[in-house]
């Protein structure tokens, strides 16, 4: 994987039970040490690549996760992590639960799981960081384009 930026991450717990909050921990101990990659977690949106998110969205957190996703700059990409913030998972039926992230903003990448294991929110992180590659070449590429037009 070569990639031209280290991908910068915004990780924010929905409604999780904490658990696959624990396991995205996990993956920056030094045992499995998602910074090989070039990770940096930053609790600033407007420095993120990456939005990891855990948990299902309900009445209180889905106005938060819009504005968050809002304040991220283009390209950035989506991970839903674990169940939950896929679908609403085990509290999908709960009458406060909307459902999974993609009820309010658009989701990238999924990464099932109860919970999610380090290795997964790794691949997850992996195929995002790719996607964001893309998602930048992509966006110089229009860039370029639209300066040619003038
Ligand atoms: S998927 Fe499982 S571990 Fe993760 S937040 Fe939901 S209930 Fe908790």
């Amino acid at each position: 994987m070569k990639l031209s930026k280290s991908p910068w991450v915004l990780h924010y717990d929905g409604s999780s039970c904490n658990g696959c909050d624990l396991e995205i921990l996990d993956s920056t101990t030094p045992v499995y040490d998602v910074e090989r990659f070039g990770v940096v977690n930053t609790g600033n949106p407007k420095h993120a690549d990456i939005f990891l998110i855990t948990g299902g969205i309900n009445a209180q957190n889905a106005p938060v996760v819009k504005q968050l996703y809002s304040q991220m700059p283009d390209p950035k990409v989506v991970v839903a992590v674990g169940i939950c913030a896929c679908d609403g998972g085990v509290f999908k039926d709960c009458y406060n639960i909307l459902g999974g992230v993609n009820k309010v903003i658009p989701v990238d990448i999924y990464v099932p799981g109860c919970a999610v294991k380090p290795e997964a929110v790794i691949d997850g992180l992996r195929k995002a960081a790719e996607l964001l590659d893309q998602k930048q070449k992509q966006m110089k590429k229009k860039r370029a384009a639209a300066r040619k037009e003038g």
